[in-house]
């Protein structure tokens, strides 16, 4: 894991980003796409109950066949006049075929994608540091130190992947030298404005190539959470067109 061979720095004279926040773990959320799917096989009528993911289940009450509200357990009945609602921190949809979905709300799935691992290395030992969620670049770790976040080159005619391990891609930080950790413990800058994000790689000379590493798991679960997010949406607007 401290494997400094397989690891390389880069960077010089860049200025102040820690403040920066950073859009690409949120990127494929925004762009995402998503097929609707439906996991049911039963026809809405025959759908009597929903079950909550705190193990709640709640009673589908219909007229002439479509959904009105919902029975709950303690006896409280939640109007699905309005063809959404949030139960129990859950997102109740009522969908166009007079089926009764529920999903995780919009905002939860979003903080999830917030929090998933991401991958920083030590100033000096390139120790690897996993965050939950991008924490901001540099970004001082628990032992008090200066971490920077991994990155990559994409260069398919660069030679640095070539040193990659199994278990990571060779990685780069962009150390930016103008930035320390200052004696009351808080990052300091020599200077106020960044004249430029992202230093060359180190081994090809380009820094157009220069990504985020995003981690194998990271990457996934974003894919699985934008799928998410698009099939809330697709529902919830199906929801109010019919509404
Ligand atoms: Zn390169």
């Amino acid at each position: 894991m401290n494997d400094q061979r397989k690891t390389m720095w880069y960077g010089s004279g860049v200025g102040v980003l820690w403040c920066a926040v950073v859009g690409f773990v949120l990127l494929p959320i925004v762009c995402g796409c998503g097929a609707e799917t439906n996991g049911s096989a039963t026809t809405p009528a025959e759908q009597r109950d929903v079950k909550l993911a705190d193990g709640t289940t709640v009673i589908v009450v219909r007229e002439n066949g479509q959904p009105v509200s919902l029975a709950m357990p303690d006896g409280r009945t939640i109007s699905l006049a309005d063809g959404e609602v949030v139960v129990n921190d859950q997102l109740i949809i009522r969908s166009p075929t007079g089926r009764v979905e529920v999903h995780r709300k919009p905002n939860t799935v979003i903080d999830e994608v917030d929090q998933l691992p991401h991958l920083y290395l030590k100033e000096g030992t390139l120790e690897e540091l996993l965050t939950q969620g991008f924490r901001g670049e540099p970004h001082i770790g628990p032992d008090n130190a200066l971490y920077w976040s991994a990155r990559i080159c994409t260069n398919p005619n660069c030679d640095s992947q070539s040193m990659a391990s199994a278990e990571r891609p060779q990685l780069l930080i962009n150390r930016m030298p103008d930035i320390w950790i200052g004696d009351d413990g808080k990052l300091v800058s020599a200077n106020k404005m960044p004249s430029s994000l992202v230093s060359p790689c180190p081994v090809c000379g380009s820094a157009e190539f220069i990504r985020q590493y995003i981690l194998p798991e990271t990457a996934s679960r974003q894919a699985e959470l934008a799928d998410e997010l698009a099939h809330v949406r697709a529902a919830r607007d199906a929801a109010m067109r019919t509404n």
